[in-house]
C-alpha cells in the first residue's frame, strides 16, 4: 500500500562531470554525466518538491556555466511533464544551500518551505568572511540566501533544529550536521507507515551513487563518502549508514538525486526536452508518468 507517489525529476544536467567531485578519493577515475534534478513527492492530498533547482538567470546561470550545466527547463515545463503546475505545490523541503537545490525558491509561489536553521545560520556567517576564506561558497549563490531570508519574514520559512519527524503524516525530515555543507537535510517517506521495508529516502547531495555503498574497486563493502564536504568525510559516512538503518537495511531504497544509474533501475522515460522522469513508487490510485 502506498500513501505517496515520488517521481525523481531531472531538470538540467552536466554532461562530463569529474569522478572526484562525485566520490571522495576517485582521483584519476574520468568524468560521468550528472543529471541535476529535483523530486515530487505527492499524496494524502500534499504536492510537495524537494529541493527547487535553479533558474536560469543572474547569479543562478553565472554558476551553472561555471560548472558546465546544460539543458536547463524550468520548473513548469518540467512538472508540467508528470501533471502538476508549480503554484499547486504546497510544501517544499530543501536539503541544502547549493545553487542547484535552493536556487529556484520564487518558482513556488504558494507553498510552504523547510530547512535547518544551521544551514542558513551558517551560510549567513560564511558570507561574512573576507573573500579569501570563502571557499565553502563555490556552489552557494548569495542571493539565494537573501530570498530564503526574505521567506522567513514572510513567515513561510520553518527553520527547523534537528530532527522533525511526521513533519507530515509518514514523512520525516533527518539532519546531517557538518556532513556535505553545515546544516544538509534529508528526507524519509514511509509509505506503509511503521514498516520500513516500504520506506524511501530522498538524500539530497548526501549520497551521489550508490556504487558509495561498497562498490568502489579493490575496497568492496566499504562505505565512501560524496567529493565535496564542507563538514567532514567520516560524518558523511555516520549519515550514510544511519540512512540505510532507516529504510529496513536496504540501500536500494535511498535515493541519490544525482544518480545517472536511476533511469535503469526505476520505471524511466525521457521527455519532449531529453530530460528523465524516474518513478520511484506509485501510490495507490495513482497512474503512471512514464508509460
Ligand atoms: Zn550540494
Amino acid at each position: 500500500m502506498n500513501d505517496y507517489s515520488i517521481w525523481n525529476l531531472e531538470y538540467s544536467y552536466v554532461t562530463n562531470y569529474h569522478m572526484s567531485g562525485i566520490i571522495y578519493g576517485a582521483h584519476n577515475e574520468g568524468h560521468r554525466k550528472l543529471p541535476y534534478c529535483y523530486t515530487l513527492i505527492k499524496g494524502k492530498g500534499k504536492t510537495v518538491m524537494v529541493d527547487t533547482g535553479y533558474n536560469n538567470e543572474g547569479g543562478g546561470k553565472e554558476m551553472a556555466d561555471g560548472f558546465g550545466v546544460e539543458g536547463w527547463h524550468a520548473p513548469e515545463e518540467v512538472l508540467g511533464e508528470v501533471g502538476v503546475n508549480p503554484d499547486e505545490v504546497d510544501t517544499v523541503f530543501i536539503t541544502h544551500s547549493h545553487f542547484d537545490h535552493l536556487g529556484n525558491l520564487p518558482a513556488f509561489k504558494n507553498a510552504t518551505f523547510y530547512m535547518q536553521e544551521r544551514e542558513l545560520d551558517a551560510w549567513i556567517k560564511t558570507m561574512s568572511l573576507p573573500d579569501y576564506l570563502k571557499w565553502p561558497m563555490v556552489a552557494v549563490d548569495p542571493d539565494d540566501i537573501m530570498r530564503a531570508v526574505d521567506l522567513v519574514k514572510q513567515g513561510r520559512m520553518n527553520l527547523i533544529n534537528g530532527d522533525l519527524e511526521n513533519v507530515l503524516p509518514g514523512i520525516d525530515l533527518f539532519a546531517a550536521i557538518d556532513t556535505h555543507t553545515p546544516g544538509s537535510m534529508y528526507v524519509r517517506v514511509r509509505n506503509d507507515g511503521p514498516d520500513l521495508n516500504n520506506a524511501w529516502i530522498i538524500a539530497g547531495d548526501l549520497v551521489y551513487t550508490y556504487e558509495q555503498f561498497g562498490g568502489r574497486p579493490n575496497a568492496e563493502g566499504v562505505y565512501f563518502p560524496v567529493g565535496l564536504a564542507t563538514g567532514s568525510q567520516q560524518n558523511l559516512v555516520d549519515v550514510m549508514d544511519v540512512m540505510v538503518k532507516q529504510v529496513g537495511d536496504d540501500y536500494n531504497k535511498i535515493i541519490p538525486i544525482h544518480e545517472v544509474a536511476l533511469k535503469d533501475i526505476f520505471p524511466s522515460r525521457l521527455t519532449q526536452y531529453g530530460l528523465q522522469i524516474n518513478e520511484i513508487c506509485l501510490a495507490d490510485g495513482e497512474t503512471s508518468k512514464v508509460k
